[in-house]
């Protein structure tokens, strides 16, 4: 199926048909990337995201860092930074490091979930479009390496005061930074978009028993 397309550079209207695996589409008047086919793109984008939810939870509920400096030891989790900014006074700094590295990875986990799994069936579930719509919105606003980058800088300054011990958290979240990367680079959203236009619609009226009628949009 031929779909029409803007190019994102110069707004030139193109109607793009399939593409091969493999093939690069570039627009004729800019030369701007336009899509790219990725191999299995729906599964492997699955697998990325389930891994990384997995992640999640380790990085959430597991200790980050214990510190030990003459006898006294203290564990520290992945949010104190944020409870610790809110203690400061800095509130509102302590928010946007909450949505850019706790919040906004976990909605971008949970909405590819929530569109792809039963888009992978072939089943789109209420307000699957929107939902994909946020998160490529939101995508951009995901900044947990600069969380991380800061992280790294205090702990290097911290071993020359105290033994630093990196716990479980830690090491899930250096993961979950390459699995959402890789997530987002195994992601087709040109196919998605497709996809969701063809999709069986689960009736709004069932949700969420999850009782799927087959009426085809
Ligand atoms: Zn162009």
């Amino acid at each position: 199926m031929n779909s029409i397309i803007a190019c994102h550079d110069c707004d030139l209207l193109l109607t793009l048909p399939e593409l091969e695996m493999g093939v690069v589409a570039e627009c004729p008047r800019c030369g701007a990337f336009l899509r790219r086919t990725q191999f299995n793109s729906l599964n492997r984008t699955l697998g990325w995201v389930s891994a990384g939810l997995v992640l999640y939870v380790i990085a959430v509920s597991f200790p980050f860092l214990s510190m030990t400096t003459k006898g006294i030891s203290k564990t520290t989790a992945l949010t104190s930074g944020i409870v610790v900014l809110y203690q400061q006074n800095m509130a509102g700094m302590g928010a946007v490091v909450l949505v850019t590295c706790l919040l906004a990875p976990l909605f971008s986990m949970l909405s590819l979930l929530y569109v792809l799994a039963p888009l992978r069936l072939g089943y789109r579930f209420p307000w699957a479009a929107q939902l994909f719509a946020w998160y490529l919105r939101l995508r951009p606003w995901s900044m947990m390496e600069v969380y991380m980058l800061g992280i790294l800088i205090s702990m290097v300054k911290l071993t020359k005061m105290a033994l630093v011990i990196p716990g479980p958290s830690f090491y899930s979240f250096i993961g979950l930074i390459f699995v959402l990367a890789a997530s987002s680079v195994s992601l087709d959203p040109h196919l998605v978009w497709s996809k969701l236009a063809k999709a069986h619609r689960v009736h709004q009226e069932w949700y969420p028993l999850f009782r799927f009628t087959h009426e085809k949009s």
